[in-house]
């Protein structure tokens, strides 16, 4: 090998290992605060003090969810902690039913929330805000008895620092937020108790481990991430968090107190997702430092809060990004796109004085960008494909990530140095900071939460041209060195971030922010300098490594013990079809044990009408157990409308009631205890009711339909836990799966048929 070529391959080697070193800073590097023990100063959160008191409100950590008799045993523990550290708690129940999320699926439940008054003041409170309720297939010890410990040991820590508060400081720990956040929804339905809230801290968790992100705020939030800033010794937050968090299928209780239009945060920790929502999730699986970090950030803002005049805390939106945890770097949003569209004309102008613009390398320069980012998306794309292929499931990575992980970035490597010869150095680094100036002021626009990634590197890439305007001769590359840097920082840490959150089963959110990183280093790549010879072998050397590492990811098995797939196992049967079924997820294929101890089909396929996923269903032999019932009341028959009243009545053992009105019955609105429901006009499909409390056995409804056609009511009783004869099915299920949200059940299924509607005379 020639000096050139060794020169030129060593520097993919530096530059891969800049690239992976700030991955190693990203994802452990972070600032973290210091975990306090049972004797540290009683003014302080203490980690110690919180996980014991976890330890007493979780007992002997068995699944809580909403009006179980184990979810009255955690609230009267709750209670029982705030009298001991002598703050007056006490508890609402109501009926509730919360339509937020549209008509599909409308949970309803009696929930039971704590209120607890921490500090006294006048007007309106800082709320801190957690949930007590588990979901049935779990303890919840992370999510979110965790919060409630929090809020416990924030409250003791604020009476401590005995400082005169502005404000009252009350918790509001709320039950039902698992079956759709019915708690919140009941203490905010009260206009007595919605009249208190002043400002919001929720306290939650999507996981185990990892950082206290504040990953929520209310809209302009200016003033809220200036009092962050100066309460938070060490910052986790970013405006994108927000914009992602969006568009996700999740909420938490904050989602209906942001409603209020009330000044609040939101922090959660989220790494380690396997354990969410399953039996996994124990005390001792809960990170010491994450409760310690999610305790120093609740009472930081509650200190400050109370100290605060709420018309302080209005502001303008802001765009902003920490750095390592250190430094928070923020902008008012309106900032963002004058800033960027002066980045971009500086970078134009410098681009056209070097005479840059215009020649033909230009065009191949300009388009380079672009075709890294489909090169490496394609990649991502390509190499997940072959390990799902090979491993012959959906995930393969869930459980061993770091063959695939090495895999695609050996992967991206090819993809950049391959792509990189497009243009020579000087007009890729043009080319490179238009696009992120012209990303800055697009994303400005349209997804401001996002534009800090670009901006505030092109703000520094414009600082390095206008250099260079002022020094032609001296300044060429190095300028852009630190640009560069701060692009590696910012996107490379969304990649760590992107992978917690989702794993790499959404590749995309790796390879694209990587290739955003990368694309800022490929003018010091240099790749039209190479050798043919140099350029062909690195990615052929990096395209079969690539290859090698995602064939071991495939080989690997896709789950664990301790990163299980989700199987459920439930009992469903169906009286009116003389019909019992076991019904499995069907996310991924069943495993071999289960498939010998029942007879599934091959295929997943509907058990009951209703919105339901599909699912891998076996038959169980005849029904056993008498179904709910199920009785029309009243059926007023009316020129353009009808109203039905329904009586259904399901055994002792009722936990959950469904009943699931079909889309052809067109119905307009529902009456339901205190709760009177309107649909939508436009909403056209079937509307499942989850009542998921035990009094929802003895339920009365009343239906008012658009159509006098017939129709038929599915009705469901929902019994937690399999009967005795699930034994065999319960022990087939392999080690490396386990239940999770509602875990194992038994559905009990029956129908009303409603027939064609009598004009009544
Ligand atoms: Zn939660």
């Amino acid at each position: 090998m020639a000096g050139a070529d060794i020169k030129s391959v060593l520097r993919v080697f530096v530059l891969t290992a800049l690239c992976v070193g700030v991955w190693f800073l990203a994802k452990y590097g972070y600032a973290r605060p210091q975990v306090l023990g049972p004797d540290a100063p009683a003014t302080q959160f203490s980690e110690a003090r919180a996980y014991a008191t976890l330890g007493r409100l979780l007992g002997a950590e068995r699944p809580h969810p909403v009006s179980s008799d184990e979810n009255a045993a955690v609230r009267a523990r709750i209670v029982a902690e705030f009298s001991k550290l002598g703050i007056k708690a006490s508890t609402y129940t109501a009926f509730t039913c919360n339509a937020w999320r549209g008509f599909a699926f409308v949970p309803c439940a009696t929930v039971s929330d704590i209120i607890a008054e921490i500090l006294p003041g006048p007007g309106r409170a800082v709320v801190l805000l957690a949930h007590y309720d588990s979901v049935p297939a779990g303890p919840g010890a992370s999510d979110d008895e965790s919060g409630v410990a929090t809020v416990l040991e924030t409250a003791r820590a604020l009476r401590a620092q005995n400082t005169k508060s502005l404000h009252p400081v009350i918790a509001v720990i709320t039950d039902g937020e698992e079956a759709g956040l019915l708690g919140a929804n009941a203490f905010l339905e009260n206009a007595a108790l919605r009249a208190r809230v002043g400002a919001v801290v929720n306290v939650e968790a999507r996981g185990t481990q990892g950082r206290s992100l504040l990953f929520q705020t209310s809209p302009k939030d200016s003033a809220l991430i200036d009092l962050y800033s100066r309460a938070v010794q060490f910052y986790s937050t970013s405006s994108l968090f927000a914009e992602i968090y969006k568009r996700l299928p999740n909420d938490t209780d904050l989602t209906l107190f942001l409603k209020q239009g009330v000044p609040a945060y939101n922090f959660a920790f989220s790494d380690n997702v396997a354990d969410y929502h399953t039996p996994l999730d124990l005390r001792r699986n809960l990170s010491h430092l994450t409760l310690q970090e999610q305790g120093d950030n609740m009472l930081a803002m509650a200190t400050t809060l109370a100290a605060t005049p709420f018309d302080r805390l209005h502001g303008h939106a802001e765009v902003y990004q920490d750095l390592f945890g250190y430094v928070l770097p923020r902008i008012p949003a309106g900032w963002a796109a004058p800033l960027a569209a002066a980045a971009l004309l500086l970078m134009l102008f410098t681009a056209f004085r070097a005479r840059d613009i215009g020649s033909r390398q230009w065009v191949r320069a300009a388009l380079m960008p672009p075709v890294l980012i489909v090169a490496c998306a394609a990649m991502g794309w390509l190499l997940h494909a072959l390990a799902q292929w090979i491993s012959g499931q959906p995930d393969p990575s869930y459980a061993y990530p770091i063959a695939l992980r090495e895999g695609l970035t050996l992967g991206m490597i090819a993809a950049v140095v391959l792509v990189a010869r497009m243009a020579e150095s000087r007009s890729a680094l043009f080319a490179v900071w238009i696009w992120f100036s012209a990303l800055a002021l697009i994303t400005a626009i349209f997804v401001p939460g996002l534009s800090p990634y670009f901006l505030f590197p092109s703000l520094l890439a414009a600082l390095a041209a206008a250099a260079r305007l002022a020094a032609p001769e001296r300044a060429k590359l190095w300028p852009f060195a630190l640009p560069a840097l701060l692009a590696l920082v910012v996107w490379i840490g969304l990649v760590a971030a992107g992978e917690s959150l989702m794993g790499l089963k959404l590749h995309p959110l790796f390879t694209v922010p990587a290739a955003f990183a990368a694309m800022t280093l490929v003018p010091f790549l240099d790749a039209p300098a190479m050798s043919r010879n140099a350029w062909a072998g690195c990615v052929g050397f990096a395209l079969g490594a690539a290859l090698i590492a995602t064939g071991i990811a495939g080989i690997q098995p896709a789950y664990s013990r301790t990163k299980a797939q989700r199987l459920s196992i439930r009992y469903v049967e169906d009286r009116a079809a003389h019909n019992a079924w076991w019904v499995l997820d069907a996310y991924a294929p069943l495993p071999i044990s289960l498939r010998a101890a029942a007879a599934f089909a091959p295929q997943p396929a509907p058990v009951v009408q209703g919105p339901f996923p599909n699912t891998y269903n076996a038959p169980a032999g005849t029904p056993r157990f008498a179904p709910p019932s199920a009785q029309i009341l009243q059926d007023a028959v009316f020129p353009n409308a009808r109203r039905i009243s329904v009586a259904i009545k399901g055994s002792d053992k009722t936990d959950t009631m469904l009943v699931v009105v079909p889309k052809s019955a067109g119905l307009r609105h529902f009456d339901f205890r205190n709760e009177h429901l309107d649909v939508p006009k436009d909403f056209a499909s079937d509307m499942t009711l989850l009542c998921n409390s035990r009094d929802c056995r003895d339920l009365d409804l009343a239906l008012t339909v658009a159509n006098h056609t017939p129709f038929k009511l599915i009705v469901l009783e929902e019994r937690f836990g399999l009967p005795r004869f699930a034994a065999k099915l319960v022990s087939a299920r392999p080690n490396n799966a386990i239940p999770s949200q509602s875990g194992d059940v038994t559905l009990l299924a029956t129908s009303l048929d409603v027939s064609a509607a009598k004009p009544t005379r």
